[in-house]
């Protein structure tokens, strides 16, 4: 297959990998190691790294699986092969989704499983490891391991499987609470989206959440950078959740997404095991994911540690 070079614009024939660059929305070719390093700098020879995003809020019933669900499935459908990890034991990806694994995250994190066998492929680019109430015994299991290490054992086992070589995006779903699957969710993740509901005790609930981060940064050395604050449940016709909006926008500036409406497609999509890209791709459900997919693809450039500019 004959190429032109994005370098030097010379025509080659394309035979390594490492004439190749794919990023998000290009391609771009190099005949030669020297012409990839001029045309990517840095990012020449690094190598694949998925981008992991944690969807995060200590209080319940605030969107973070609707979102994770939702999120990890435009994504996907924009092309970009993406992982779900449902670290709650509510199991409520799996059911939102009509899938439920022969196994879950438990038997990746404590009978050391091989992650890979245990993903199940959901098609269009996307995979989910499941859970369900056995992963409260992870926590207990996690509870007995060296205080040193047991916020890390997510990240030693998905890295077992090259996650980050798998896929483009991995998605958190974590449960409400503070627990250690948690810590490890956040030691994985390099960034969080907070979904955040439009009501007053939700403002008070997301300074916890940012307290909650630093604590954990601080714990395990680990830098997570918030990526975004999503409002959930806006109903503009309400005073009150336009406060909260004006409030949220008012502090995390740019960080705050526009807001996911209240809707009932988006209630009724899990009892259909849809997502709501499937099952109401026209509601106003689908367009405001929509709009969080696109504003995750966008914001992509600022995350750590890319995979764009990676060799395919
Ligand atoms: P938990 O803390 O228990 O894990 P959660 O933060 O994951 O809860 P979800 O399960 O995503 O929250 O949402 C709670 C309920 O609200 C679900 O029944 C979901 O279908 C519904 N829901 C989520 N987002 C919306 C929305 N924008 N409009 C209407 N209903 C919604
Ligand atoms: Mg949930």
């Amino acid at each position: 297959m004959t190429k032109l070079c994005s370098t030097c614009g010379d025509s080659f024939a394309l035979t390594y990998v490492y004439q190749l660059a794919v990023t998000a929305e290009t391609r771009r070719f190099f005949c030669s190691l020297s012409c990839r390093q001029r045309g990517l700098g840095a990012e020449a020879f690094r190598a694949p790294r998925a981008r992991r995003i944690a969807i995060l809020n200590q209080k319940g019933g605030t969107g973070k699986t609707t979102t994770a669900v939702n999120v990890a499935a435009g994504l996907a459908e924009r092309g970009h092969r993406s992982l779900l990890v449902d670290t709650d034991a509510q199991g409520n990806v799996g059911v939102s989704l009509g899938v439920s694994g022969e196994r879950s995250l438990y038997h990746v994190l404590v009978e050391e499983h091989d992650p890979e066998s245990i993903a199940v492929p959901l098609g269009n680019r996307l995979d989910a490891i499941t859970s369900d109430a056995t992963l409260a015994a992870a926590e207990i299991w996690l509870a007995r391991q060296n205080p040193e290490q047991r916020s890390r054992i997510m990240t030693h086992r998905l890295n077992q499987m090259k996650v980050s070589r798998r896929y483009e995006y991995v998605i958190l779903d974590c449960g409400p609470s503070l627990n250690l699957l948690n810590q490890n969710a956040l030691s994985y993740a390099d960034e969080v989206v907070i979904p955040v509901t439009c009501d007053y005790l939700a403002l008070v609930g997301v300074k916890q959440v940012l307290r909650t981060i630093k604590d954990i940064e601080r714990h395990l050395g680990h830098a997570v950078r918030i990526s975004a604050v999503l409002p959930t449940f806006y109903d503009a016709r309400t005073r009150l959740a336009r406060e909260v909006l004006s409030t949220l926008q008012g502090h995390f500036k740019e960080k705050c997404i526009g807001p996911i409406r209240k809707s009932t497609r988006l209630a009724e999509a899990p009892s259909r095991r849809k997502t709501i890209f499937e099952y109401a791709p026209r509601s106003h459900g689908a367009e405001d994911y929509e709009r969080v997919v696109s504003w995750l693809l966008r914001d992509r450039a600022q995350a750590p540690a890319p995979f764009a500019s990676a060799a395919a």
